[in-house]
């Protein structure tokens, strides 16, 4: 597989899947969290240093059926010119003759955004014709959109098979995505603690069924715990519960006896008699929580129990917040596991936390430096956790 470290980009037009769907201003389009476009700058800067150019095509939001003004990615271009430091051209298709000259007419140092990938239909359909059309824009093809490796779309999948083997390649962002997976899943150093936390046990039974094979600790928190103390005949209040995954998570209870796993739930809650902030609050054993309470944070006991086994854990996976953590009053058990975390990596333990809100959490609570790697792909990084071949690295990976 080429490397982009091994490969020389003088003279080359390389067009990059980058992910540029970033949060915007609703009302001035500004960009209000550019972390996705600071990812992307050390492939484009490789690639500009070398003497190559580079094409960076993304999707932006859910366009419904074609061009929509809020999710136009021209509304990126300044910003992300100051952040790379050159001026990034913008042209207003990704595909058509405005495209081709476009690309045509970059010069060996020049950066060109095409328009929203996903202003074409065709590009979620994986459509071949589309995805060829972007690939003669140039000689080489990165991809650096790990948030969109579990999809077969055009720019992330099918574009890979206009290019030969040497001419498509990572980006350095998706690599060290791939690779940090990799230290968790295949290279693992025991004991492997993983993390996991939310509202669903739906959404988490696969990734969870795959743990008990790999991990040591299993430590389960936030809403979807009160569908294992329901499993387990405990009185719930009004917590969250999935009835019908209740035969899951006793299945899943079983199987981490057999397999010796350990299985840790929250021993106590801090409940209260309203969804929001500022109802009646009190402690209770989360087998035994009141009619008319819901457990929404996990209790100091939880975070003492849980503390002690992520700091004797050499390997981290955290997905998923404890508590409903926007709510200050039940943010703390997601902070005190974020404190175990960082504190564990700074004895030298390996902790990657991937995963919508449990990267925000780490983010807004100032440990997102603390750890070792926090990841970009939420559902990508779940699925390849699960076990999954994600198409977009396959595609590069086989030719
Ligand atoms: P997920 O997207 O499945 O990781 O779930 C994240 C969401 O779960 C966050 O918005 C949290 O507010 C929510 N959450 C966490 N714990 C609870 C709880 N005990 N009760 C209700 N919602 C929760």
């Amino acid at each position: 597989m080429t490397t982009i470290d091994s490969f020389i980009f003088s003279g080359k037009k390389a067009i990059i899947r980058v992910d540029f769907n970033v949060p915007l201003d609703k009302k001035t389009f500004e960009i209000t969290d550019d972390s996705r476009i600071r990812a992307s700058l050390k492939t484009i800067s490789k690639i500009l240093n070398d003497g190559g150019s580079v094409i960076l095509m993304s999707h932006l939001g859910r366009p419904k059926t074609g061009p929509e003004e809020k999710y136009s990615l021209k509304h990126i271009v300044a910003h992300a010119s100051k952040l790379l430091g050159r001026e990034i051209k913008f042209v207003n298709d990704c595909i058509g003759e405005v495209a081709k000259q476009a690309a045509a007419n970059l010069k060996s140092g020049e950066v060109l955004l095409l328009e929203n990938l996903r202003f074409h239909p065709e590009e979620e359909k994986g459509d071949e014709n589309f995805a060829k059309e972007l690939a003669l824009l140039a000689d080489v093809y990165l991809n650096d959109a790990f948030g969109t490796a579990h999809r077969a779309h055009a720019s992330t999948t099918i574009i890979a098979n206009y290019f030969s083997k040497e001419n498509k390649m990572f980006g350095y962002l998706m690599a060290s995505e791939i690779a940090s997976a990799d230290k968790v899943m295949k290279n693992t150093q025991h004991p492997f603690t993983a993390i996991i936390g939310g509202a669903k046990v739906s959404d988490k039974i696969l990734i969870l069924e795959k743990l008990v094979d790999i991990a040591d600790n299993i430590i389960v928190g936030g809403g979807m715990s009160y569908t294992f103390f329901k499993a387990m005949g405990g009185n719930i209040g009004n917590s969250l519960c999935e009835n019908d995954r209740i035969d899951n998570a006793i299945k899943l209870l079983e199987k981490a006896k057999q397999k010796n796993v350990k299985f840790l739930l929250p021993a106590d809650s801090m409940t209260s008699d309203v969804f929001g902030n500022d109802g009646n609050r009190k402690t209770a054993d989360s087998k035994n929580i009141e009619t008319g309470f819901m457990g929404l944070d996990i209790g100091p006991k939880a975070v003492e129990e849980f503390t002690q086994t992520i700091m004797n854990s050499k390997t981290i996976l955290w997905n998923g917040p404890m508590g409903v953590f926007e709510m200050s009053n039940f943010r703390n058990g997601t902070v005190k596991i974020a404190e175990a975390v960082a504190n564990a990596t700074q004895q030298g333990a390996y902790s990657l936390v991937g995963g919508g809100d449990s990267v925000a959490a780490v983010n807004q609570f100032g440990f997102a430096d603390k750890v070792s790697y926090v990841s970009t792909g939420g559902g990508a990084l779940l699925e390849y956790f699960e076990g999954k071949e994600l198409p977009g690295v396959a595609a590069i990976m086989h030719d």
